[in-house]
């Protein structure tokens, strides 16, 4: 085997996936504490992108989800039997699974977060592991503390939580979602809010129940809803018309950096919803919308032209203030560069202030300043 792999990774692929994974370029090999880990940085067969193979054994990448555009036609089509609606919130996506006595926490791409990992102990009580070594919890990052997102989330006021909504086991089989609700009480680990069981095959009632908490969401400045079966089955995503503008206006400052799907998605989606719910567009919401996506890029390019860079301001809490560097170098791998503003001593904490620079989105929009041309 090429020596730029670990033998490990022969215990859990064959020769011929592995040489097949190398040719696509979707294995990535990274240290952490001493330890090897290699990611998969695609989808392959039944192991989602962000799947991380390791000595002894492997965390499941997080499955994605399924998203339907019309709620009732989509849960008629999906759920015959019982299933419940959790909220789906936006941040991001966190698996902390504990290897050699220590518990990580792992990006969707398969990275170990090294500002999630410092934070761990303030997010859970670790002492679901010592029940439970094996298992998987899956959660979302929420806050304006986070050092990833930028939109504003109305329910958390500083720095960030974690809200749990999986258990995975090793072999990525999602445990049982009543069992899992049970636990997290148990633990007093902080759970996604959720409705239900309900059961649409009876009558409407249940989905007039589930529209109300959609709207209800929608009024509350909340992204959606995951619609998960009791029983075996996919899950599925569903979001607010409020959410779409609020992506819109939290991402329009990287109209060069971001694939154009990003933003005609957040209009379909907006469109849909209406369509069901007989909700007009509001010229409220339309001012809105083309005020995100035109004074927003404006206000971008300008910048630009006085010589700025297309930047974003993070604002976080560690423990550890060596987690500050691990954490810009971590966030240096994506190819946004971070400039790190201030590190400062905050009861507990490290607060840690830095700025993404989006250098790709700049070099566009400087490239267009010069007049340089483009074909399109
Ligand atoms: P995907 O990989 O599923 O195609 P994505 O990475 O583009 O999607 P989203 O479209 O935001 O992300 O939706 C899926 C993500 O939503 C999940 O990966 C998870 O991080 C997040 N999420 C928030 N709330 C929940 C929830 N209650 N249950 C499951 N996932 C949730």
């Amino acid at each position: 085997m090429s020596t730029l792999y670990p033998d490990f990774l022969e215990k859990y692929l064959t020769e011929k996936e592995i040489t097949t994974l190398k040719e696509r370029e979707s294995l990535h090999t990274y240290q952490f504490n001493e330890l090897t880990f290699v990611r998969l940085s695609q989808e392959y067969k039944d192991y989602p992108r962000g799947a991380v193979f390791y000595e002894k054994g492997i965390i499941p990448g997080y499955p994605r989800i399924m998203r339907i555009l019309h709620l009732e036609n989509g849960i008629n089509r999906y759920f015959k039997d019982s299933f419940y609606v959790e909220e789906k919130v936006d941040g991001y996506n966190i698996r902390i699974a504990v290897i050699n006595g220590t518990p990580l926490a792992f990006t969707r791409g398969g990275f170990i977060c090294p500002f999630t990992t410092d934070r761990i102990p303030d997010l859970i009580d670790t002492n679901f592991f010592k029940e439970y070594p094996e298992y998987i919890i899956c959660g979302e990052v929420v806050g304006p503390g986070s050092p990833y997102n930028t939109e504003a989330i109305p329910y958390v006021d500083e720095d960030v939580v974690f809200l749990v909504f999986d258990i995975l086991d090793e072999e990525g089989i999602r445990l049982h979602i009543e069992d899992r609700y049970k636990i997290f009480e148990r633990f007093n680990i902080q759970q996604i809010r959720r409705w239900g069981p309900f059961n649409v095959s009876g009558g409407t009632s249940d989905m007039d129940e589930i529209k109300k908490i959609i709207l209800e969401l929608d009024r509350d400045g909340r992204e959606g809803i995951v619609i998960k079966p009791v029983s075996d089955g996919k899950s599925v995503k569903y979001v607010t018309l409020s959410s779409c503008l609020r992506d819109l206006e939290a991402t329009a400052h990287l109209i060069t950096e971001l694939p154009a799907g990003f933003f005609t998605q957040r209009i379909l989606r907006a469109v849909f919803f209406c369509h069901e719910f007989g909700i007009p567009l509001s010229s409220e919401y339309l001012i809105s919308s083309a005020k995100a996506l035109y004074l927003i890029p404006e206000q971008t390019l300008k910048k630009v032209a006085d010589g700025e860079s297309v930047k974003e301001f993070f604002d976080v809490r560690v423990r550890n203030k060596n987690t500050v560097d691990e954490l810009i170098q971590h966030l240096n791998r994506s190819g946004v560069r971070t400039q790190l503003v201030s590190v400062e001593k905050s009861g507990d904490h490290y607060r840690a202030k830095f700025h993404r620079i989006y250098i790709k989105g700049t070099r566009e929009l400087r490239h267009r300043l010069m007049g340089k041309g483009f074909f399109d």
